[in-house]
């Protein structure tokens, strides 16, 4: 008779505890341990959580705890770097276990599915072929061989379409001409080695020595130009390690996993391709998730996981190098539930595993070139363009007492014709959808304003519609001003839609190619939408951010930037370093080839310093400016902070809640003695009511991390525990990336 054993399982619930359960009856403690999954009843619900710890001490009396519903794994189905990942995602966040774990699943594990990929029926042709002489009474037989001669293996739900019948499929495995084959149904691309390394330059070389010369954890930044071959580094990084059949991880921006992307990858190594991206289905991601996981030495395969942000959460027994292109972009960060920064959890999985770990960047973020800069990380510099192109030269248009249509300069119409007379492409940027930002009525300043936000609605043309980009709400365009009802009213500014037409009645005869998020909705779309563009007709693209990366336009020359600059008048202490990135990404899509390019950025500040710097040196000594500016404010990457938000739809609630916690803190602070804390808040969110609800903010800063990350430990409990307030919801931003 062993002594009475308790399970204390992680579940994803806001609340900052583990919850004991019963085993099952009569089932034994060798069945259990850490990281199996398990379905419990909490509250009315059933929901999966993981095993943390078996012990035989629990919290409240064992006659209160309830058994759990059933265990649903015989082995930890993560690995056990992965697993302890979820665990310091928990402590450095300060976020429940529970919902760290769960961030580790994918979805359909998280709801307790079994961990089984999809198996499908495969025939194909057995090595060995009967006389075909017995099938002359089955044309139908004869035509699926045949079909199967002309198509390698083939699923049945193809076959199926291609007008055959399983029976007809049957006959022949019965006959022994077909094999049927139970097997995956997802396939990885399967990489195929078409072409060579390149010759690298001085630059390339030095920084793929370095790499090379080090074994173990170790952080490199390389720091290059668009276009300087930082990919080709990597290419030529990863290649070793793939030779040996093992694992590299890359990860990519949100809208960076372009085909291009992947096609490099693919055309260079006899590995296999995995992508794992935000438009897999759930099945597809459970699939490739497995598989990634399943991967062996044995195979002696190496394998290529290409994905976004979560992707630094898959199992990969043998991973022997990670990389993160773009390192800069925003899209690393997750901005809702535990809001971590993927580039910041890859280094920490580096080092666990004690693996290298490549950071490129044409525009580092701040945080990492101060990292490279005081030697934590090698710091690698790529300063030209690798093969043929030169960098494009950066221009700047005042257009203060111009004459502007639909939101360009008129003085633009003849650079833009001499590009396509010269048969090469012109790129034209407006980080805003729809046709214009505001519609405004010119006798009384109305404004056509959401009523779920503090914001104005977009005016959108194709289909005609008033859109609050901020919480989705859409209404139909009034013909006359709300409040004084003249038929004045009108468009004020320019979105792509705008550009878009403006543009095409210029230019009759030239083909005008919107992208952004509207034109690009259904799958493929990019793919169509920019065949003229690869095909290398003169043509005009209007586009959003979705064309700032992962795209290689070699004929584009000219980019025009619209509005970028409006980012160095905002209320965030970042938007500096972003609206920068932002300007040298879209000029990068300039001149990739042998054609020298021009960017031009297009504003009514021209003489903003920051602007010059760029222009007349570089990003790299604006950001050497932008860093002195943070050190002497104490603020990232000198200082740190969390941020926490707090949000309600009744207003004033939000605000009241961070009160109550700001008193708290504030006698926390005087007990601990830590003189050395700033805190700043409750204030209104830059946009107090978003989506219907009223948000609040409170900063807490200090100039060191570890202070910082104790103080919120200690009063973490407190916050939970604060009453009162059941219709605010709140969370913490360790780190936060944005203010908004
Ligand atoms: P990045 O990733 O820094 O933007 P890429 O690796 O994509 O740069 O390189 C830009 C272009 O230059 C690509 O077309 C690539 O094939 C080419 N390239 C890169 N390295 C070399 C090299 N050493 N010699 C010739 N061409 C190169
Ligand atoms: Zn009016
Ligand atoms: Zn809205």
């Amino acid at each position: 008779m062993t002594s009475p054993f308790y399970l204390s399982v992680a579940i994803a619930v806001p609340i900052p505890k583990l919850f004991d359960y019963h085993p099952q009856p009569d089932s034994d403690m060798s069945h259990y341990q850490a990281g199996l999954r398990v379905t419990v009843p909490f509250g009315s619900r059933e929901l999966t959580g993981v095993i943390v710890n078996i012990h035989q001490n629990p919290q409240i009396s064992p006659a209160k705890l309830k058994p759990i519903n059933a265990l649903l794994d015989t082995k930890p189905l993560l690995p056990l770097d992965v697993y302890q990942l979820g665990h310091w995602l928990s402590e450095y966040y300060h976020q429940p276990l529970g919902e760290c774990l769960s961030l580790l699943w994918p979805v359909l594990l998280r709801k307790g599915e079994q961990a089984l990929g999809s198996k499908q029926t495969q025939y194909s042709l057995c090595p060995t072929q009967p006389d075909p002489g017995v099938l002359k009474r089955a044309p139908r037989q004869v035509d699926l061989l045949n079909y199967l001669l002309l198509n390698d293996a083939q699923w049945q739900k193809d076959l199926v379409k291609a007008g055959f019948t399983p029976t007809i499929m049957q006959g022949l495995v019965e006959k022994g001409f077909l094999d049927k084959q139970e097997r995956n149904s997802f396939q990885p691309i399967k990489g195929e080695r078409s072409q060579t390394p390149l010759t690298l330059n001085t630059e390339q070389q030095q920084a793929l020595t370095c790499i090379e010369s080090r074994s173990g954890f170790k952080s490199f930044l390389i720091d290059g130009i668009t276009g300087s071959g930082k990919t080709e580094i990597y290419l030529q990084a990863i290649a070793p390690h793939l030779e040996h059949g093992k694992q590299v991880l890359i990860l990519v921006p949100e809208i960076g996993l372009t085909p291009q992307t992947v096609q490099r990858f693919a055309q260079r190594f006899d590995a296999d391709v995995l992508l794992l991206h935000s438009k897999l289905n759930d099945r597809e991601r459970l699939n490739a998730w497995l598989m990634a996981g399943e991967h062996s030495l044995k195979s002696h395969r190496g394998q290529i996981v290409i994905g976004t942000r979560s992707a630094i959460f898959t199992p990969l027994p043998n991973l022997a190098m990670i990389i993160i292109d773009e390192e800069h972009d925003q899209s690393f960060k997750q901005q809702d539930g535990v809001r971590y920064h993927g580039r910041d959890v890859a280094v920490v999985r580096a080092k666990t595993l004690n693996i290298p770990i490549i950071l490129g960047s044409a525009t580092p973020s701040l945080e990492c070139l101060h990292n490279g800069l005081s030697g934590k990380y090698q710091y690698l510099r790529l300063t030209q363009r690798a093969g043929n192109a030169t960098s494009p030269e950066l221009q700047i248009l005042n257009i203060k007492n111009q004459a502007v249509h639909h939101g360009l300069a008129d003085s633009l119409l003849k650079p833009i014709q001499d590009t396509l007379d010269k048969h090469q492409q012109v790129l034209v940027f407006v980080n805003r959808r729809g046709y214009a930002p505001t519609l405004y009525c010119p006798d009384c300043a109305w404004i056509a304003e959401c009523r779920q936000c503090d914001a104005k609605m977009t005016l959108h043309q194709k289909p005609a519609h008033l859109h609050c980009h901020h919480c989705d709400s859409k209404l139909n365009i009034p013909r006359q001003c709300p409040e004084c009802l003249s038929h004045k009213i009108q468009a004020m500014g320019a979105g792509t839609e705008r550009l878009e037409s403006h543009l095409q009645y210029k230019f009759q005869s030239t083909q005008v190619i919107r992208i952004d998020r509207d034109s690009t909705q259904n799958k493929n779309a990019m793919e169509t939408l920019l065949k003229p563009v690869h095909d290398g007709e003169p043509c005009i693209i209007v586009g959003t951010q979705m064309l700032a990366k992962g795209h290689h336009f070699p004929k584009v020359t000219l980019v025009i930037m619209i509005n970028v600059d409006s980012g160095f008048f905002s209320a965030d202490y970042r938007a500096m370093e972003k609206t920068a990135q932002l300007i040298l990404q879209v000029a990068g899509r300039a001149g990739r080839e042998k054609d020298k390019g021009v960017a031009v950025i297009q504003t009514e500040f021209s003489d903003h310093p920051m602007l010059h710097l760029l222009k007349e040196e570089s990003f790299h000594a604006l950001s050497l400016a932008l860093l002195d500016e943070r050190k002497n404010q104490h603020l990232p990457p000198y200082g740190f902070q969390v941020l926490l938000r707090a949000d309600c739809h009744q207003p004033k609630e939000a605000e009241m809640f961070l009160h109550r916690v700001r008193q708290l803190l504030n006698q926390h602070q005087h007990a601990l003695n830590m003189p050395n804390l700033n805190m700043i808040g409750p204030l209104p969110a830059p946009m107090e009511l978003r989506a219907g609800r009223f948000r609040s903010q409170l900063w807490v800063a200090a100039h060191n991390r570890k202070v910082l990350h104790h103080f919120i430990g200690v009063v973490l409990k407190d916050i939970y525990e604060v009453k009162g307030f059941h219709k605010v919801r709140w969370g913490l931003d360790v780190d936060p990336t944005d203010n908004m």
